[in-house]
């Protein structure tokens, strides 16, 4: 028999009962008892699901209260000195590590979050001191949701990260030097124990996760999985080794040869699967992940069991698992919430609670055959058909588009000498131009006006009365501050991406579709559902009437295309450099249309462009470049030269990824820098770029207000590296979650010290 298995399932629940629950307790207006009770009930209701479906394999330990790794960390005693002095119990050290403490005299910032591998969401990276020890906890968390599910009369496979990606992972703590990875064979100890802890409980099997196997791994990496799992293999207990993410052909000498299974994912890549089998030990079962955990698609049935019967064909049935591709942690609770999709899209997606059935079934067609499963088959079939052939999937007047671009149309008409003679010919900037990256502070005003029309309950033209208020009142604010370029402050703005979504035909929205991003942390991605145009201007009305209340240069505010893509859930029928390409064409025309409403600056922020960079070096990633820088400047070069393009990144690193924010030609760049070591801006010198450069001169992501002195300091350290005629001064991100109190007083600073600047060059 063909088992189904299911490498982790959401933990926020339908109606994002965890989010609710931790920020209710972190504010106090819970107890811990109540917080716990909540989370039991949602991984009971969660293994229950799964169990309904008629999944096999059901894991435990999948779940978090803020973050898997950092759990792990905290059971295997990974706790900097700094918090595990702070005399707060384990609940409330683990929230500290996470997400900072600042109570009760313990002021203590939250450890570094990453992005965990190129999903959206964040893990806390372990960090480990030179003298790192390891102990693992009384009662892990591991063998605690075992039990809890085995009471309830679930027997779950747990879910460890493994040893190799638990320590390529993390990184020294603060003032550390510790080689994470030779940290090993101290580690194994605790894992050996945690691992016969498990068998003692009950655990049959146990999933090990090594993602990091789809990475570029350093030798010493790569050398590590020998000696670990052999010592793990001293336990007897059957470890179903996990990877996700990519393929594991470059990494495959090191899949160990005597464990129970490997998984693998073959929605992402397919094509490794023969030389994955190849490589599987005599008795070693394949998981194969053909059910995707990272996006909202329905499987195509017939594709997956065509893979896994090829597998079993080599190995025979009982040699092969039926899985997702990896955890559903990446996709939203339940299809059954959205009431108001469009019943013909809606047919198309499959959330968490969806692909836990569709694991069921494609195991039993493969077990039984299909005459087992005929009529779920046949209306997948069906589905599947509808999606390709339906009007919303297709645009011939898109794809035609597509087909007529020219090289020319990535260029812009002159060389930035020429071009920045004749922007600064009309905009009259002075030295060191200041200005804003967008946003302002969202009030709750607004947030009360957005809803209430969204209900219905003001009229459209009450809404964009109230709109044109905040812009105008944006714009005197601007005045009195006495910034040079100045921005609508994008009031109307709900997402940066969302916006954008919602007046390009080819999105899909969801009303409950959240995922977690990091902590009780949550994002609702709309969903590309097919060929993407642009039906009418999205953002001229707002960028027309703050230019006629203003009296300086008022810039027109964009998502790029990029940026656009990343934050959404993208089609997998076409390449995403094809809907990239259409995102681009569409921001073309209202780059453009803006440039005709007389805005002389358009911004076009790609804070997303960075991650979307493959995981590994090589083709991929050049590909990627080419194709991102491409779409980027697609959708901005279709401006006369006298027209300034702006782009806007937020993120310091990067160094490593200059020349492709090099090769976007935007006349002026913001990035966020505030936070970093202003020495990095070398790299501007050292490539002779030429254009102009924002360096965010303060953090936005705290309350706390920069003094002018500060901000000089930052200035002059900036000057170091950037010639005054090309340095612009701004903050490091939008304002939209800061007060307007703080704003004001950071923003004053802010001009003065430009001002000081102006006047000593
Ligand atoms: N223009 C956007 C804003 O100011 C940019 C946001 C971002 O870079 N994440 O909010
Ligand atoms: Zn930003």
């Amino acid at each position: 028999m063909v088992q189904s298995a299911v490498l982790g399932f959401p933990r926020m629940g339908r109606l994002r009962d965890l989010k609710k629950a931790t920020e209710a307790y972190w504010a106090g207006k819970i107890s811990q008892a109540d917080l716990l009770a909540e989370a039991k009930r949602l991984r009971l209701e969660h293994w229950k699901i799964q169990k309904d479906a008629g999944v096999d394999v059901i894991p435990s330990n999948d779940f978090a209260l803020y973050d898997q790794v950092l759990k792990q960390s905290q059971d295997f005693g990974v706790v900097p000195p700094r918090y595990a002095t702070s005399g707060l119990d384990d609940i409330d050290t683990y929230f500290a590590m996470g997400r900072g403490h600042q109570k009760g005299g313990v002021d203590q910032p939250a450890m570094e979050m990453v992005k965990w591998f190129d999903s959206n969401y964040h893990y806390v990276k372990p960090a480990f001191q030179d003298n790192q020890t390891f102990k693992l906890a009384e009662n892990p968390k591991a063998v605690e949701e075992f039990l809890e599910a085995k009471e309830a009369g679930i027997i779950t496979r747990p879910v460890v990260l493994g040893p190799v990606s638990y320590l390529h992972l993390g990184k020294p703590d603060h003032d550390q030097s510790v080689d994470p990875i030779s940290l090993l064979e101290k580690l194994l100890p605790v894992y050996v124990e945690l691992i016969t802890k498990l068998k003692e409980a009950g655990a049959q099997t146990i999933q090990i996760d090594e993602p990091v196997l789809v990475l570029d791994l350093p030798e010493k990496a790569k050398a590590a999985f020998k000696p670990a799992y052999e010592k793990l293999a001293s336990t007897g207990v059957d470890l179903v080794f996990s990877t996700y993410f990519g393929d594991i052909v470059h990494n495959i000498e090191v899949v160990p040869k005597d464990i129970y299974a490997v998984h693998v994912d073959l929605v992402r890549n397919p094509e490794q699967l023969e030389t994955v089998i190849g490589a599987l030990g005599p008795k070693t079962i394949l998981s194969a992940g053909v059910v995707d955990g990272r996006n909202i698609w329905k499987t195509n049935f017939k594709r997956a069991i065509e893979i896994v019967e090829s597998a079993i064909q080599k190995l025979g049935k009982e040699r092969v698992i039926v899985a997702t591709s990896s955890s559903l942690l990446h996709t939203p609770h339940t299809l059954a919430s959205e009431k108001k999709l469009d019943p013909e899209v809606a047919d198309w997606f499959s959330f968490a609670s969806e692909k836990v059935v569709e694991v069921a079934i494609i195991a039993k067609a493969v077990t039984e055959g299909p005459a087992a499963v005929r009529d779920a088959l046949e209306a997948n079939a069906k589905s599947m058909n509808a999606r390709a052939t339906s009007k919303r999937t297709n645009d011939p007047a898109v794809k035609e588009r597509q087909s007529k671009i020219v090289a020319s149309d990535y260029n812009r008409k002159s060389e930035f000498p020429s071009r920045i003679a004749q922007q600064q010919k009309k905009l009259n900037l002075p030295l060191f131009p200041t200005t804003t990256i967008g946003s302002f502070p969202q009030t709750s005003e607004i947030r009360i006006q957005r809803a209430k029309f969204t209900k219905g309950e003001i009229t459209e033209a009450q809404y964009d009365k109230f709109i044109e208020q905040e812009i105008e009142m944006n714009v005197k604010i601007q005045e009195e501050l006495g910034l040079d370029v100045f921005v609508h402050g994008e009031p109307e703005r709900n997402d940066m991406v969302q916006y954008f979504g919602e007046r390009l035909n080819g999105y899909a929205f969801t009303t409950h579709a959240w995922v977690q991003s990091y902590g009780s942390r949550c994002v609702r991605p709309p969903i590309i559902v097919g060929d993407i145009s642009r039906p009418a201007p999205m953002t001229v009305k707002e960028s027309k009437y703050a230019v006629s209340v203003s009296s300086k240069p008022m810039k027109g505010m964009l998502t790029g295309p990029v940026t656009c893509l990343r934050w959404s859930f993208p089609r997998d029928d076409v390449h995403q450099s094809v809907q990239a390409e259409q995102l681009a064409l569409a921001l073309r025309d209202e780059v453009v249309d803006l440039e005709k409403a007389g805005i002389d600056v358009i911004q076009v922020d790609e804070p997303a462009l960075r991650e979307g960079l493959p995981l590994r070096s090589g083709k991929a990633r050049d590909d990627y470049l080419k194709w991102a820088v491409n779409a980027f400047k697609l959708a901005t070069v279709g401006v006369e030269d006298a027209t300034q393009i702006h782009s806007h990144f937020c993120y310091s690193e990067f160094q490593d990824f200059f020349h492709a924010i090099a090769a976007l030609d935007a006349d002026v760049l913001s990035i966020e820098n505030s936070k970093s070591d202003a020495k990095l801006l070398k790299v501007f010198v050292d490539s002779e770029y030429p254009r102009h450069i924002g360096p965010g001169v303060y953090d936005i992501h705290s309350p706390r207000v920069p003094s002018e002195q500060e901000i000089k300091e930052r200035i002059e350290q900036m000057l170091v590296n950037i010639k005054p005629e090309q340095l612009w001064i701004d903050p490091d991100c939008g304002l939209k979650t800061r007060q307007w109190k703080e704003t004001k007083e950071a923003l004053t600073n802010m001009v003065n010290a430009a001002k000081y600047y102006r006047q000593k060059y």
